[in-house]
């Protein structure tokens, strides 16, 4: 099996999109990823994955916190501009939710503290014990086979 039927297959699994945000020395640094779900009711754990080669990889081991901001559709440019596909030379600014950087108006912004990490492959997964939550009501964006998409109307 090569790297393309790999990558082709996981494709077809349609996730939102989310932008992972962390803060050293008073910068944030915040990276696209799709690799996310929740792991546990009680206590309140999320996971994300991390490529070795992401920079946010040491951002994150530095911080040891780190939020996970769900992109809302009209956020397309954000996910864009943190997956590194499109140059953006400006800082994006960011709010703040216990003391974590999050992504203004996400669907979903969501501030952890990190609960244990563990090496597999070429990634690490950051399980995060969650610390608190703001939640807006709008569409989310979508990502499949590849392509940015939105849910479709009834
Ligand atoms: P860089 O590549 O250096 O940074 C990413 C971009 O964000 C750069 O252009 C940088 O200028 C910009 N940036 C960062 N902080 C700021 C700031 N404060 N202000 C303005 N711009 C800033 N990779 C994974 O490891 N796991 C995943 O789950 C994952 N899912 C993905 C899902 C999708 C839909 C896409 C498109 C990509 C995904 N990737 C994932 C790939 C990942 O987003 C890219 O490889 C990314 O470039 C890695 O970021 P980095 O931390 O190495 O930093």
């Amino acid at each position: 099996m090569d790297d393309r039927q790999f990558r082709n297959a996981m494709g077809k699994f349609a996730t939102g999109v989310t932008v992972v945000a962390a803060e050293v020395d008073g910068r944030v640094h915040g990276m696209t990823a799709n690799a996310f779900m929740s792991v546990s009711l009680n206590p309140k754990l999320v996971v994300v994955s991390i490529a070795e080669k992401a920079q946010m990889l040491e951002k994150i081991k530095q911080s040891w916190a780190f939020s996970v901001n769900i992109l809302a559709a009209n956020q397309q440019d954000l996910s864009m501009i943190f997956a590194g596909q499109v140059k953006n030379n400006q800082e994006v600014a960011f709010d703040h939710l216990d003391g974590v950087p999050v992504v203004p108006n996400a669907l979903a912004q969501i501030s952890c503290k990190v609960s244990a990490t563990h090496e597999e492959g070429d990634h690490t997964l950051f399980i995060g014990k969650v610390t608190d939550i703001q939640v807006n009501d709008s569409e989310p964006l979508i990502y499949y086979s590849g392509k940015y998409r939105s849910l479709a109307e009834d």
